[in-house]
């Protein structure tokens, strides 16, 4: 039996989580950033851009069912959608499960990424890629949402950390060129890291959507493979009342949609999510 090898996460310079590699799957240098892709006996297949956990077989579920059902189910009247990121097809694969959406744009910078999860973590996608609603744009998220023509009623940006070719999706130019494409009454979210090790990532976020937004918050779900803590989810809509939409409501919108098998989303977690520790309450509004 060979010595385990493992791989340890750069996502943090002093703390850190370290996976043990069952086999070496692929990696590769691509135009844009390193790609490893790795079996791990906890998780299952593990993709990591830059050293940074991506997404894993294990875990991946609760990730994409709360970045897409809950502005989903929120919004109530979703025909139009646009993922920025999203390479490895798991969020694509979850808004698909929505029958009323008449259009999906995933807007990614890179092809390698979309390429090599079909071939290497085929579950993500599941065919989704096949949608006939599907378009598939090779871009900076960032250079589309300031020139597109299009307009969305949800948004969801499912990027890297704000290191690389991910920074650009945490700036103002980002969120403004979000909030120009979106229609009224549309929802933007955002992946906004671990909030106990990635506070700045919240604070800049929170600043920066309410010059843009009337109704900026968060929400939160915890992902085991993201080291730390709860991930937040940036939420920025011009419409309070989408986030606060009562148990009934999102009982009768769930069922309607016959989403099938969520194994972490439901009404009440939708609800619960919104509810945020409170050192993180008083990191966002300071007595
Ligand atoms: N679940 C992950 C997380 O929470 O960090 C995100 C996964 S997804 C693979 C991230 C994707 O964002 C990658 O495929 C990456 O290529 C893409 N990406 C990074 N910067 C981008 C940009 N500026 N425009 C479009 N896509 C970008």
């Amino acid at each position: 039996m060979s010595a385990t090898e493992f791989w340890r996460e750069r996502l943090h310079n002093n703390v850190g989580q370290y996976f043990s590699v069952e086999e070496r799957i692929y990696t590769e240098k691509t135009e844009h950033q390193d790609i490893i892709i790795f079996k791990n006996a906890a998780f299952g297949r593990v993709m990591a851009l830059d050293g940074v956990v991506q997404t894993t077989e294990g875990d991946e579920f609760i990730y994409h069912e709360m970045m897409t059902h809950v502005p989903l189910l929120a919004h109530g009247k979703t025909k139009n959608v646009l993922i920025i990121g999203g390479g490895d097809g798991g969020m694509l694969r979850e808004v698909c499960r929505h029958k009323q959406i008449d259009k999906i744009t995933m807007v990614e910078i890179d092809t390698k990424v979309v390429e090599l999860c079909k071939k290497y973590l085929p579950n993500h996608s599941a065919g989704a890629y096949n949608d006939r609603r599907f378009k598939l744009v090779i871009d900076d998220g960032t250079d589309f949402v300031q020139n597109t023509v299009e307009k969305f009623d949800v948004i969801i940006s499912d990027c890297t950390d704000p290191v690389g070719p991910g920074s650009s999706l945490f700036t103002s130019e980002f969120y403004k060129g979000c909030e120009r494409c979106l229609n009224d009454d549309g929802i933007f979210v955002a992946q906004n890291g671990v909030c106990f090790l990635q506070e700045e990532e919240v604070i800049n976020s929170d600043k920066r959507l309410k010059e843009l937004f009337t109704d900026v918050g968060f929400y939160q779900a915890a992902i085991p493979s993201y080291y730390g803590g709860v991930m937040t989810f940036a939420w920025a809509s011009n419409n309070s009342a989408l986030h606060q939409l009562d148990l009934t409501t999102l009982q009768q919108r769930f069922a309607t949609a016959n989403l099938e098998k969520c194994r972490y989303y439901n009404p009440t977690i939708h609800i619960s999510s919104f509810a945020l520790p409170q050192y993180l309450l008083d990191t966002l509004s300071p007595k």
